[in-house]
């Protein structure tokens, strides 16, 4: 069964997000990107789903401007075989991106699709679950366990109340939870390995998909900046402020 997974090149988790002074979106000039973190722990489950001999090849796709061949490279370096980068200078919404995927899904004949769980750049959450609706596919979201029997995949899904164990029938698309694995380091040797592993490029054209927006973006705004707090110097006090003040017993 071939395995594909979408990685999504994000602004680097440690690094302190600003707006554009025209408040357009979050400034990219000279911002250290890299993998989403989500996507990460999808590319590993993959790699040890070939490892463990039930995925036969594992497939990345990256819809992204020139740069996404990088985060490409990198997840060839963890142990993908392949990739495909759908190039654009636009940033997508979901729905687009799922239309892409769905087409690069039916191009590959791919069997199971695992994503992350959310970029943590928009924190859409959008991507799978629309691409589960294009395919007609089952879906299991923020898994935090796995495992394949047969024609079901058989997953635990971290849910507002606990845990939620679902027998899912394949084909599927899977978006993975921080708890599902820890993603491996590349070693120099699987880095160098993958500078030679193929990237497929293509164009949305090439696809046959209509990637215009359906949403308009009208203003980035840093959020309020939080006002100091006080302390208080024992209980009484603070159910005082709380009653008197803050008004909220
Ligand atoms: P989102 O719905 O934007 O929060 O993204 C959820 C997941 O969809 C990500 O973790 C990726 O697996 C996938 N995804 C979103 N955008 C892209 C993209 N531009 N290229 C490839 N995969 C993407």
């Amino acid at each position: 069964m071939k395995v594909l997974v979408p990685i999504k090149r994000v602004i680097d988790a440690n690094v302190q997000v600003r707006v554009k002074a025209d408040q357009s979106g979050v400034e990219l000039t000279n911002v250290k990107m890299a993998m989403n973190p989500f996507c990460e722990i999808a590319v590993e489950q993959a790699v040890r789903m070939k490892e463990a001999g039930t995925a036969t090849e594992v497939v990345l796709v990256s819809v992204g401007n020139q740069s996404a061949q990088e985060t490409l490279r990198a997840g060839l370096a963890m142990g993908a075989d392949r990739g495909v980068h759908v190039q654009t200078d636009d940033d997508l919404e979901p729905l687009a991106v799922a239309k892409l995927l769905k087409a690069v899904v039916e191009k590959e004949e791919a069997g199971l699709v695992v994503l992350g769980k959310q970029a943590i750049d928009g924190d859409n959450n959008q991507t799978g679950q629309m691409l589960s609706a294009l395919l007609g596919w089952s879906q299991g979201t923020f898994i935090s366990e796995m495992e394949l029997a047969g024609d079901t995949v058989k997953v635990t899904r971290e849910v507002d109340g606990g845990l939620q164990k679902v027998d899912i029938k394949m084909p599927a698309i899977l978006t993975v939870d921080l708890r599902l694995n820890e993603p491996r380091f590349a070693s120099l040797p699987n880095i160098m390995k993958a500078k030679k592993k193929p990237i497929d490029a293509m164009s949305a054209a090439d696809l046959g998909v209509d990637v215009a927006p359906r949403l308009k973006v009208l203003k980035v705004e840093e959020p309020a900046a939080r006002a100091a707090g006080v302390k208080v110097a024992n209980v009484a006090e603070l159910v005082d402020k709380l009653k008197n003040e803050a008004k909220v017993i």
